[in-house]
């Protein structure tokens, strides 16, 4: 099992529908055949929300760049 790097945690499972490091809901399919993990950061947004940050671990996009490239 190959591990990855998103954000501060760096034990994302790469392939793994069930990786135990994701953000709850995580990982996501990515439109590339890949999967989106994403972790947790201690970042709140304005709406009091935990911060997250993306990365598929097929293509290395965020789900920010998906969304730009959708639009
Ligand atoms: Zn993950
Ligand atoms: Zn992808």
């Amino acid at each position: 099992m190959k591990l990855f790097e998103v954000g501060e945690v760096v034990n994302h499972r790469v392939g793994d529908p069930q990786c135990p490091e994701c953000a709850e809901g995580y990982p996501e399919p990515c439109p590339c055949g890949g999967l989106m993990h994403a972790s947790e950061t201690a970042e709140e947004d304005p709406d009091g929300n935990v911060v997250i940050v993306t990365l598929c671990d097929q293509c290395g996009r965020n789900e920010d760049q998906l969304a730009e490239m959708a639009s």
